[in-house]
């Protein structure tokens, strides 16, 4: 059913169904949402500057330990500031320190005299005593390759390497690093100074970690960039008091700090993954805030889902009454073009004989008695006709009336099967008739029950196909009298066995033979009518069995 088929009233319907319900339940919706929605992120406005509050004096918290402590997760980098300059992390070495005298003439020998043999021995010397172990043990290792005796100048930086890594050369690098480096055992040494080992200023890790290896990178280095924000950036106030803790931000650097004796500073940089990796879920946590988005979602969802499934419903109950009404609609109009069309069959037919009958022709008996008999035939059928509209439209009305009378149904539906029972076999059926000569006494109205009875019989003749055999059987049964037609024709789908009793209503594609879609409906009626009902058993192909039930009259 398309929408230009649906009238113009119900046309009309949708349209208020949408301007009066859908409309305003979607505006409704919608203002629901936008306020819901403000207190939602009032709440969440209220929610974060309690959390910012309380992040805060927990850090302050944190602050104090990790400056008393000197290590805490919170803390990133820690760092000392000497007269305005930063001095740790270090950017830059301090100038190289002088060697010792001692050590003057084995230098002479060595890089003046070009003597690297007497050299050697008297760093050798020098490194009996004890103070000057490395440094010399350093020298004796340069030597020895000056003399191409690379294997042992190898294992003196070794020796230096492992047995004195946190020493320093005049140039204050630790031999662990350029011992190792000298002798090329630097399996695992980026690492270590990656993990800050030692204490080295910025160029020398820069050196040495470009030196090991020019392709890594490592956050080791960061500490370097953060010392040089800090010494461009970091201007503190000129009043100070020992013992409080001040904190400074600068671009993506927050510091926490505090004087020490003297002019020093010392602070850390907060380390900000720390912070929002544990420290605000923690405190999320404990001030039990969860992330609701998820959940208003849901909410916000459920809401639309609910009122589109409701308005759907509706839509879906508007189409379905419109397409039924449009169904019955067409079904009344197709009603009205047969109805008018099989009253002209007989009233042709009548006509026609008549006519012929007033002609002066001289008819012989029987040809005369034929023409009458077709007249008097067809004014039956349309007098049938005729009744069962009036009957219908009676009903349609709700003014049809019944007159129950308490009796006995077998006579008068003797009388019926028996009117029927000749134009039944001029149709070549033959009717099996269970003898039932009288029946419990009933209440019912003699002209509805024949109507109902030839109701049946119609049908039974109609859908019978090829088969020729009908049964009526009348019987008393629990408390009811039932009497039934039964066919051995087309048979009735089981999806199709309510709705036949249905105003209007034919299977569709069942047999092409004509019919409004009432008789069913009018029989139904009466039984309703009569406080019984009617029953169908059917099998399609096999046959019908339909049950006319009158409950008997309590004695
Ligand atoms: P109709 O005027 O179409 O016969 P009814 O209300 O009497 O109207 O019957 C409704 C429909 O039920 C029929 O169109 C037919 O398809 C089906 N029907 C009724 N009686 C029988 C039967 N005895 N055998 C098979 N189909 C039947």
């Amino acid at each position: 059913m398309k929408l230009w088929d649906v009238p113009r009233l119900y046309r009309r319907a949708i349209l208020i169904y949408f301007a009066a319900i859908v409309a305003p339940a979607c505006g409704l919706v919608w203002l629901g949402i936008q306020s819901f929605e403000r207190q939602r992120q009032a709440l969440a406005t209220l929610t974060a500057e309690k959390l910012a509050a309380k992040l805060e004096a927990e850090l302050h918290t944190a602050a104090e330990r990790a400056l008393m402590l000197h290590s805490h997760p919170a803390a990133k980098f820690f760092f000392t500031i000497e007269h305005g300059m930063v001095v740790r992390p270090a950017l830059y070495a301090p100038s190289p320190r002088s060697v010792p005298r001692e050590f003057l003439e084995a230098e002479r020998q060595e890089l003046q005299m070009n003597r690297p043999d007497l050299a050697l021995e008297s760093y050798r010397k020098l490194m009996v005593e004890h103070q000057y172990e490395s440094l010399a043990l350093s020298r004796v290792a340069r030597c020895l390759a000056k003399l191409g005796r690379q294997e042992d100048s190898r294992a003196a930086w070794r020796t230096l390497a492992t047995t004195y890594p946190d020493e320093r050369d005049p140039f204050h690098r630790p031999y662990g690093i350029v011992g190792a480096i000298e002798a090329g055992d630097i399996a695992g040494l980026y690492d270590q100074i990656a993990a800050g080992r030692w204490d080295l200023t910025a160029d020398q890790a820069e050196y040495f970690l470009t030196q090991l290896d020019p392709h890594r990178s490592t956050p080791y280095l960061e500490q370097f960039h953060f010392a040089r924000e800090l010494s461009e950036q970091f201007r503190p106030p000129s009043t100070l008091h020992e013992g409080e803790i001040y904190n400074y931000s600068f671009g993506a650097w927050r510091i926490f700090y505090e004087v020490e004796a003297g002019d020093a500073l010392s602070g850390f940089a907060v380390n900000q993954d720390w912070v929002n990796g544990n420290l605000k879920p923690e405190i999320e946590h404990a001030l039990g805030i969860a992330d609701t988005s998820g959940q208003d979602l849901r909410i916000y969802g459920g809401a639309i889902a609910l009122v589109l499934v409701v308005l759907s419903a509706g839509v879906a109950l508007l189409l379905r009454d419109i397409s039924r009404e449009a169904r019955t609609n067409r079904l009344r109009s197709d009603f009205v073009s047969s109805v008018s069309h099989d009253l002209k069959t007989p009233i042709t037919l009548i006509r026609l004989y008549s006519e012929t009958l007033l002609r002066p022709d001289t008819f012989r008996e029987e040809d005369r008695y034929g023409f009458y008999s077709i007249i008097v035939r067809e004014s039956e059928r349309l007098g049938r006709l005729v009744d069962r509209i009036l009957t219908f439209s009676r009903v349609e009305r709700g003014d049809q009336v019944y007159n129950l009378e308490e009796g006995d149904v077998a006579p008068v539906i003797a009388r019926v099967v028996e009117d029927y029972r000749e134009y039944l076999e001029r149709a070549g059926f033959r009717l099996e008739r269970a003898p039932a000569p009288s029946a419990p006494p009933v209440r019912f109205d003699s002209g509805a029950l024949s109507q109902a009875v030839v109701n049946l019989l119609d049908n039974a003749v109609k859908y019978s196909g090829d088969s020729r055999e009908i049964a009526v059987r009348l019987g008393a049964e629990n408390g009811c009298v039932a009497f039934e037609v039964e066919d051995h024709g087309l048979g009735i789908p089981a999806a199709e066995r309510e709705r036949i009793f249905g105003r209007f209503y034919r299977v569709p594609n069942g047999s092409g033979k004509g019919g409004y879609g009432l008789g069913l409906f009018l029989v139904r009626h009466i039984m309703d009518a009569h406080g019984g009902r009617v029953d169908v058993e059917s099998e399609p192909g096999r046959g019908s069995r339909f049950r006319l039930m009158f409950p008997r009259v309590s004695e």
